[in-house]
């Protein structure tokens, strides 16, 4: 179970990795990036999965990677 969760997580990460990346080399020419640099990651306070800021939602007591985990750590 735990394997699958990691490979679940990397395939993601490399996913959003890989999107995150080919939509910026467009839009960063036009639009100035926020407050938040390309590279920082955060990681979601229920299963620790990494993801860019962006793609992350902001909870109270932290990022999580979608609103079922923030859901379940902030009930
Ligand atoms: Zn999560």
């Amino acid at each position: 179970m735990k394997l699958l969760l990691l490979i679940g997580a990397v395939l993601l990460g490399a996913w959003l990795w890989r999107s995150g990346r080919r939509i910026r080399t467009d839009d960063d020419v036009k639009r100035k990036a926020p407050e938040a640099p390309q590279s920082e990651m955060v990681r979601c306070l229920h299963c620790a999965v990494h993801l860019p800021r962006a793609e992350a939602l902001p909870g109270r007591l932290g990022p999580y990677c979608s609103t079922e985990h923030q859901q379940l750590a902030e009930p």
